[in-house]
Parts: structure tokens; sequence; C-alpha cells
């Protein structure tokens, strides 16, 4: 057994740190004062133009094939990656990339949806919550029927990620209502033009999801990704590739905090001294530092599953879990070593204890996580004791 990253992942690693540190660190002022005043913390404009300066790096299409342009260095320098960016809360990610499951798209598809969204031409978003279904995702009700050559979308979406400000949507309906949620569900590429409307939600976030409403929106037979009656599969390979990657993502945000957390009660002094002399603050110290470090190691257990091709998604669920409940221990620590300075906007740790909050409902809630891990003991598929 090995523990240690290899020559290139530390090299990664490292430029991909020093890339946060020199870029994006600077910034965080200004996404503060930003975000106060209402304004999106950083301009879409200046994340392209920090996009295009890291492509020059080579740090262009993470997880994109080469053949399109990509540098598809696989899920755990991917993993790596996110640990990295994730300790500034200045909300970049490298250009180049597209979902998933937009590789499923045939010759026309790719032309009109996936190379455009890899170019940051274009941009998706990903549709399958309703107001009546978010955990039961199989239990959607938009209904797509067909007339002629084409599918007439009724039904309503909520909670959409970039659905205020997506171009087309990778949306899910009912196209067989007799087989059910998980077998009669297609998955439509449909244009904003096509005539569906968005509103967003504002959230506790600094950022908000969108609900789409969809009122008898003609969608082409053509614009059907992947199979008829496929699209359930597809919504969950597109979940999926998101539940490890969050924990990846919280391990950045608790290593960020933490270290600020340690820095700040080395100086503040109380009572005489330091509070990082006080064993109550040592506690959180050390128990943050722990819970961090059994989070790396589940994460990127569940990205060495998928470099190895193997079905990672027990792991997966396990990883969610753990990432998201540490990342909320950890940041509320955080806040209350720093006493009222934590609580102010002054520093971003309300912000990452409004943030982080959300890893724990969306792409599968703490609860759902617990009944994927619990149905697969009970039913034999992963054994305890039996990870190795
Ligand atoms: C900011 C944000 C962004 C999002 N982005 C997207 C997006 O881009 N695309 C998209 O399709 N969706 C998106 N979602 C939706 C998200 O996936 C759902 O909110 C999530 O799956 C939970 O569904 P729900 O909100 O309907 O809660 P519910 O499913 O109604 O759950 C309510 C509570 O009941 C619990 N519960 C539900 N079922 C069970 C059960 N069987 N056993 C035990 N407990 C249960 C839940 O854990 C939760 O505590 C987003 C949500 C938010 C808040």
């Amino acid at each position: 057994m090995d523990f240690r990253l290899t020559d290139e992942q530390k090299m990664v690693q490292q430029t991909v740190r020093d890339f946060v540190k020199r870029e994006l660190m600077p910034l965080e002022g200004e996404v503060l004062l930003n975000e106060r005043e209402n304004r999106p913390g950083i301009e879409r404009a200046q994340i392209r133009e920090l996009q295009l300066k890291a492509k020059e790096m080579g740090f262009w299409g993470i997880n994109t094939p080469e053949e399109y342009g990509g540098a598809n260095l696989g899920p755990i320098m991917s993993g790596i990656i996110s640990m990295e960016l994730a300790r500034t809360f200045v909300p970049f990610a490298f250009g180049g990339s597209a979902d998933n499951i937009l590789y499923h798209c045939n010759e026309e598809q790719k032309q009109q949806y996936l190379l455009p969204t890899i170019n940051g031409e274009r941009r998706s978003c990903f549709a399958l919550s309703e107001p009546g279904a978010g955990s039961d995702a199989a239990n959607i009700k938009m209904r797509a029927r067909k007339d002629g050559d084409c599918w007439v979308l009724n039904g309503e979406k909520i909670f959409i990620t970039n659905g205020n400000e997506a171009d087309f949507t990778m949306v899910f309906a009912v196209t067989d209502p007799e087989k059910g949620g998980h077998g009669g569900v297609t998955c439509f590429l449909v244009d904003r033009e096509m005539g569906w409307r968005s509103s967003y939600i504002p959230t506790m976030g600094e950022w908000g999801p969108a609900s789409l409403y969809f009122e008898d929106v003609r969608v082409p037979e053509k614009n059907i990704l992947g199979k008829i009656n496929g699209g359930f599969n597809l919504g969950m390979q597109w979940i999926g590739a998101g539940r490890w990657a969050i924990a990846c993502r919280a391990v950045g945000v608790a290593e960020r905090a933490l270290d600020m957390a340690i820095e700040y009660s080395k100086h503040r002094i109380s009572m005489g001294q330091p509070i990082a002399e006080r064993q109550a603050i040592q506690w959180m110290i050390a128990d943050s530092y722990v819970e961090i470090e059994a989070t790396r190691w589940l994460a990127l257990y569940a990205a060495w599953q998928a470099e190895e091709g193997q079905d990672n998604r027990h792991a997966s669920s396990v990883a969610k879990l753990n990432g998201a409940t540490m990342v909320n221990h950890v940041i509320d620590r955080v806040l209350q070593v720093h006493g009222g300075m934590g609580y102010t906007k002054e520093l971003p740790v309300e912000r990452w204890y409004r943030e982080v909050r959300l890893w724990r409902i969306f792409e599968g809630t703490d609860e759902i996580q617990r009944y994927i891990i619990a149905r697969n003991l009970l039913r034999g598929h992963v054994k305890v004791g039996e990870t190795f």
C-alpha cells in the first residue's frame, strides 16, 4: 500500500496551489465586497480571462478527453485539483469542461451542445428536481407527449443550478407513464429559445438556483439525449459524478478555514494568554484536523475506484456524507474560534457557513446517502470490513 502522491500528482497539486495563491486569493476582498453590495462576486469576463491564463499552463478540460482538447487528467488528479481550488471561495473553475452526460450526444448534437459548452460559448443546466420530487427523483411528473416529429413538454423544475443563466437545459420528462420514473423518463436538450422560462430563487448562499417553466414547449425528436426512456440512468450518472467531488471540495474549504483558525488563535489574547493555549480551542483544532484527514482518504478512495474503472457509487456516498458533515462541523468550529469576528462579513467564515450548509442537501441529502449505504449493506452488495 502506497499513500504517496506520484511526482506528477505532486507537481500538479503545487502548480494549482500556486495559481490559487497568485491569481485567486488576491481577489477575495473584492469578492466579499461585491457580494455584500449584491453584485456578482466576480464578473464572468474576469473568470474567462483567468481560465485562459490557466489554459496556457495546461489547465483546460481537466476531465475532458484529449480528442476534445482537454487534459483528461483522470479522477484522482481531478480530486486533488478540486481540493486545491476549494481553498479559495472565489467562484472559479478551470475552463474546457462539459457535463459528463453530454458525451452521450450524437454527432449533430455534439456540434450544437457538447463542443460549444466545452469552449465556454454555451451554458447548460441539469434539470431533474421538481416541486414534488427531489430525493424521490423517480417520481417526476413533467410530461413529454409525442406530436408529429416533436415532443411537447409541460411542467415545472425547481432548484436548477445555472437555470437562470443557461442557454440550454438537459431536462428530464416522463415519456412513458406506464413504465414509471425509472424506465419511462427521457432526457431532452432544450434551448431557451424553444420557449422555457426561468425565475431566480434567492437562497441563504451567495448565488441562487432557478425554477424552470415549460408550457407546451415543442422539442424536436432529434433533441433526445441518449435513448428514449433511458433518461433515469443518465440522471443518476450525472449525480454520481458529483458526489465524491463534493467531498474533495469539503477538504479544501475546511483546510483553509482551519489554517485561519490556527493563525487567529495564536494571536488572539484572552485573559493574558493566546486562546491557542486553551484546551477548549486546541480540541476544536485537533478534532477538525482529524475529520479533514478522514474525508481526504474517503474522497481519494472513491476517486481511486473511479480511476480503476470500478463501481464507486457506495464509496461516493460514504465520502459525500462524511465530507458534507465534516465541513459543516469544521466551519462551525472555525467560526467559534474567531468569536464575534467569525460572525461578521469582514471574514469569509460566515459565508462558508452558509455555503456549505447546502452540501448536506444537494446531490443527495445526508439521509439519502445513509439510505443508500444501509441498503447496500443490508442487501449484501457491500460487506462490512471488505473495503480492500
Ligand atoms: C442550491 C440548490 C441547487 C440545486 N441544484 C440542482 C440542479 O442543478 N438540478 C437538479 O435537478 N436539482 C438541484 N437541486 C435539488 C436538490 O437535488 C434537492 O433539493 C435534493 O435532492 C433534496 O430534494 P428536496 O429539496 O425535494 O427535499 P425532499 O426530498 O423533500 O426531502 C426533505 C427531507 O426529507 C428527507 N427525505 C426524503 N426522502 C427520504 C427518505 N426516503 N428517507 C429518509 N429521509 C428522506 C430528506 O433527506 C430531507 O431531509 C438543488 C437544490 C439546491 C438547494
